[in-house]
């Protein structure tokens, strides 16, 4: 199958979930909207409210310009994708993500910032070292440092993403019951329960 050029960085995350998510997405008939994507909708536009009055002090970034939902793109990473916020200070880009759920960033969460990173640092200009995590009702702010494990874990997950998408077969997955059973794709994986 023919792949665009750039691949939504959001489906890193779907990826991760499992493999076949982003497959299906690509080659699955359509699913209802689920219930999770108008709640984060929702979550997504109080998050904005609050972060429009929020005190960035504490993290040096009170001065950083505020771009919410800004479109990003890497050539050479071959991926797009719109970050919920961008902070812009004069030395450094700082991307932001909302999740309704209050916990510490999954990993997958993680490598989805580090992507936004990466292609922001070469759209402004300047240099990305860390993330943001909005969660929760309570707006907790988890932090997600730059590393060069992160970094490189990204780039093999879009490389492994941009292989599984243009396979002609469902790709395989480990996963298990706790993940199909909440998934909509379950009556598509025909080797699963
Ligand atoms: S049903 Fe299971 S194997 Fe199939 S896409 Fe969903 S999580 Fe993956």
């Amino acid at each position: 199958m023919m792949l665009p050029e750039l691949l939504p960085a959001s489906l890193l995350r779907q990826y991760l979930f499992c493999p076949r998510v982003p497959w299906h997405m690509r080659n699955g008939t359509p699913v209802p909207e689920p219930m999770w994507v108008r709640q984060g909708t929702e979550h997504h536009l109080r998050q904005r409210r609050l972060t429009r009055t929020r005190k960035l002090a504490r993290l040096g970034l009170d001065t950083a310009e505020r771009c919410f939902e800004i479109s990003l793109s890497d050539d050479e990473l071959g991926i797009q994708g719109v970050v919920d916020l961008l902070l812009v200070e004069r030395h450094e880009v700082v991307p932001v993500e909302f999740k309704l759920q209050d916990a510490p960033p999954t990993t997958a969460i993680q490598l989805q910032l580090i992507a936004y990173g990466l292609m922001a640092e070469k759209v402004f200009d300047r240099p990305f070292r860390r993330g943001l995590v909005i969660s929760g009702s309570r707006t907790r702010t988890y932090p997600v440092k730059r590393s060069r494990s992160l970094e490189r874990r990204c780039r093999k997950v879009i490389d492994n993403l941009r292989y599984d998408l243009g396979a002609p077969f469902l790709p395989p997955s480990s996963a298990q019951l706790n993940k199909c059973t909440q998934c909509e794709y379950l009556p598509r994986c025909n080797d699963r329960y």
